[in-house]
């Protein structure tokens, strides 16, 4: 009798198995497409702002153009962020995922890299820092104007006044 109650325990545990395999490509089929819907938002993205300064080469004035760009950038930052924890995700699902030094695909449990060697945080949320998007350097330069403006503008009083001077 136990026989058949054996066989009955081992057949359910199959079939939890595979309903949780195909539950998992399900999910990394929607997220693989989930990514590519971003990957095609950040081109139009990249089309506005080309459009955008050949324009600005055409226009008299200037100045909202700078803005139209300035969005555009700032809207591709969001999706670049998307994309990048769909992609943790996605490495997740295979229980894997992505060394923040050198961007290898590892196991999800390793403490250290096998590639690099390099320590790996515990916390699955580390991994979100990391910006697994070659454009992002782009981006920053295209913002550091901004960036420049901001710290300006939360300079210290010293600071300020040393500005103050060298504009004068
Ligand atoms: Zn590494």
């Amino acid at each position: 009798m136990e026989i058949f109650e054996r066989i009955g325990e081992v057949a359910s545990q199959t079939y939890k198995y595979t309903t949780e395999k195909a539950d998992k490509i399900a999910r990394e089929t929607k997220l693989k497409m989930k990514m590519n819907e971003n990957k095609s938002k950040i081109e139009d993205l990249y089309n506005e702002i080309g459009e955008a300064v050949y324009r600005r080469h055409l226009a008299t004035t200037k100045e909202n153009f700078d803005e139209e760009i300035q969005n555009a950038c700032e809207e591709i930052d969001k999706i670049s962020k998307e994309i990048e924890q769909q992609n943790n995700e996605l490495l997740s699902l295979k229980d894997r995922k992505q060394c923040p030094n050198c961007h290898e695909k590892i196991e999800k449990e390793a403490k250290y890299c096998s590639n690099c060697g390099m320590e790996q945080a515990q916390e699955s949320k580390e991994a979100e820092k990391e910006v697994n998007n070659e454009n992002k350097e782009e981006i920053k330069n295209e913002n550091k104007s901004e960036t420049n403006n901001a710290i300006a503008t939360n300079a210290t009083e010293e600071e300020k006044a040393s500005n103050d001077s060298n504009e004068a």
